[in-house]
């Protein structure tokens, strides 16, 4: 009973497995050992003010104890409060791995460095680093308990590999924090973080790595993605039966907005595209799931240009045809929603033909030679107000003056916003 009048409160609140005498009171009667004790009140048996080195050595004393005591089972250091820079690297230094350690709770008060470590069983949820955290070419060979981390300096997790993902919700990132040319083969969720403005920095990413990033929209303006090479088709996890298409559309809109205010457009085109793809696939997911499938074959860019047409019929062709009353359809199909200049010049290509057919052979008013049809149908074309012929049957007339006067120019609006698209971004 005595025994547990003079227990350290920490150690209790995070249920350590080991006995350590208090050394510091506070005002309020709560009692701290020399881990949990604030850094001012961190005192060797003599109450002199124990040197930084000397508490470091103390801990890893304490966790190699540990170690030794559980056959390498979890040591738990939680809650522990370091006065000083923390260099793991350099303790771990001859076989460059670190296991099992749970330090929940923590607080850094300074530096804490992890840099090429190979990392199993870490856990640093709810932690406080005040300085910077260098997690530089350190392999997670698990899932890294980095969820409510308080990063109150920069945080460098540059060429990092996360074997099996990472959980960074409820995470704050005070300052910026890189995660260039890291390797992700998990999926890296962050949800619910507050960072400023593209201080999640996500540079030289591959197309695999990019994949597995989850973020919500409203997170998107957090996030800084620069010389990724190539994107993955399946960006914010489109794979994922639980993550909606209108979700998906959501995100890809912020990012959109993002790009646009950094005048990136490249970017603008990305997400502008994939928006408004996700739009249409709620529009054809709604009716036959087998369209949505259709679908995708035909935005598979590794398929042939004859593939890919014989694709769009079937997709055009399929019932139910509700989907021709959708701006959104027509939009993707003449032109890639403003984004695909070849296929809207095909389309454009399409509508020519008919036309072109009718003043060849058709009968004309009055008779042309071979010249004269062709200068009819380009004063057709132009807008020429009398143009030297038209065809003499009245069906035919209306057709040439459907497609002349509003299909043709409707389509070639569409083909030179995709053209300049194109070419300005
Ligand atoms: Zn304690």
């Amino acid at each position: 009973m005595a025994e547990k009048q003079i227990t350290c409160c920490k150690c209790i609140d995070h249920g350590w497995k080991t006995y350590e005498e208090p050394i510091y009171t506070d005002a309020h009667e709560n009692k701290y050992c020399l881990f949990h004790a604030p850094v001012d009140q961190k005192k060797c048996g003599n109450g002199k003010p124990m040197p930084k080195k000397l508490f470091k050595n103390f801990v890893f004393q304490y966790i190699e104890k540990r170690h030794d005591a559980s056959k390498n089972l979890l040591c738990n250091i939680s809650g522990t409060v370091f006065p000083d820079d923390i260099d793991f690297s350099a303790h771990y230094s001859k076989d460059k791995r670190l296991e099992n350690i749970s330090l929940q709770h923590a607080v850094f008060s300074g530096k804490a460095k992890f840099e090429g470590l190979t990392i199993k069983g870490l856990v640093l949820a709810n932690a406080k680093i005040y300085g910077e955290a260098n997690f530089k070419g350190v392999v997670f060979e698990d899932d890294p308990g980095l969820d409510h981390l308080t990063f109150r300096s920069r945080a460098y997790f540059e060429k990092a590999e996360f074997q099996k993902g990472c959980c960074f919700t409820g995470s704050i990132f005070e300052k910026v924090a890189w995660f260039s040319e890291c390797i992700f083969s998990g999926t890296m969720v962050f949800h619910s973080i507050k960072a400023s403005r593209n201080a999640l920095r996500m540079h030289k990413l591959t197309k695999d790595s990019l994949s597995f990033v989850l973020f919500p929209s409203l997170e998107a303006h957090q996030f800084s993605f620069k010389e990724c090479p190539d994107w993955p088709d399946d960006f914010g996890f489109e794979n994922e039966e639980k993550t909606s298409k209108l979700t998906l559309e959501e995100l890809y809109r912020a990012l959109k907005q993002k790009a646009v205010e950094e005048h990136d457009q490249p970017q603008v085109s990305r997400w502008h595209y994939r928006e408004k793809l996700m739009q249409l696939k709620q529009l054809l997911g709604a009716k036959t799931p087998e369209s949505l499938s259709l679908l995708e074959t035909v935005e598979n860019d590794s398929f042939c240009v004859w593939h890919h047409a014989y694709q769009w019929l079937r997709l055009a062709c399929m019932w139910p045809h509700d989907k021709w009353r959708a701006l959104t359809w027509w939009y993707w199909w003449a032109s890639g929603f403003g984004e695909r200049p070849r296929r809207a010049g095909i389309v454009l290509l399409l509508l020519l033909a008919p036309v072109l057919a009718i003043f060849l052979s058709a009968e004309l008013c009055p008779v042309q030679t071979f010249w004269g049809r062709v200068l009819a149908m380009l004063q057709h074309l132009m807008f020429v107000t009398n143009p030297k012929a038209a065809p003499n049957m009245p069906f035919l007339a209306f057709v040439v003056v459907l497609l002349t006067r509003i299909l043709i120019p409707l389509q070639f609006t569409l083909f030179a916003l995709a053209v300049r698209n194109r070419f300005r971004r």
